[in-house]
């Protein structure tokens, strides 16, 4: 997606381990006008997967789900998340590595809000080493849903979480694919 790709040139900073910064249009100030555009998008890739909710883990997913949700007209889900390993027999949950905070948080989706018959689209902010990704399969999983795939907004392409994931034949759509981000500039797979 061209605009995507042009606001993490115009904004986007790098950290030390491979990390992007997009605070000023995904993880911090959100440009609903973007992320509006981020939703259709994903809503066209997956409009023959009859999904039925979109999934997401907070809160930095929030934004492009819940435009996700929108064009699809479907409800949407978001995992909270809970630092103590507090069981809830109402809730489906599952463990996840977060890359960015070296932190493992318990993720969970309450089973009031999970049909059966749910065909899932999983969207998130970033996929790295695909943790987020992969908790949420995991919960789908328990649940017993089907999963029609996962919309992503940023792929950073050289760690393993997409490869993995279409391996394991997980339909990915990464709507900005990153090929590096050496030398303090950030390099798109179609540079
Ligand atoms: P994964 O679980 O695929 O390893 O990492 C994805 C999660 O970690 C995303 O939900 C996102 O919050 C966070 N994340 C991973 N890499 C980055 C990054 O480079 N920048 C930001 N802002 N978040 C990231």
């Amino acid at each position: 997606m061209k605009e995507l790709q042009e606001k993490i040139k115009q904004y986007g900073t790098i950290l030390p381990g491979n990390v992007l910064k997009v605070d000023a249009f995904l993880n911090h100030q959100v440009d609903p006008e973007l992320m509006f555009k981020v939703g259709q998008e994903f809503a066209q890739l997956f409009a023959d997967e009859g999904i039925t909710k979109v999934w997401t883990v907070e809160s930095s997913g929030i934004a492009p789900a819940v435009m996700t949700g929108l064009a699809l007209e479907v409800p949407v889900i978001f995992a909270r998340k809970h630092k103590s390993l507090t069981l809830n027999q109402n809730m489906y949950t599952a463990d996840v590595y977060s890359y960015t905070k070296k932190t493992t948080n318990r993720i969970s989706i309450s089973k009031k809000y999970v049909d059966p018959n749910d065909r899932i689209l999983m969207i998130d902010d970033f996929l790295a080493n695909g943790q987020a990704v992969e908790g949420m399969l995991e919960i789908a999983d328990q649940a017993g849903v089907d999963v029609a795939g996962a919309g992503i907004v940023i792929e950073k392409s050289f760690q393993p979480g997409a490869q993995e994931l279409k391996a394991r034949g997980i339909r990915v759509e990464s709507l900005a694919r990153i090929k590096s981000l050496t030398d303090g500039k950030v390099t798109f797979m179609e540079d």
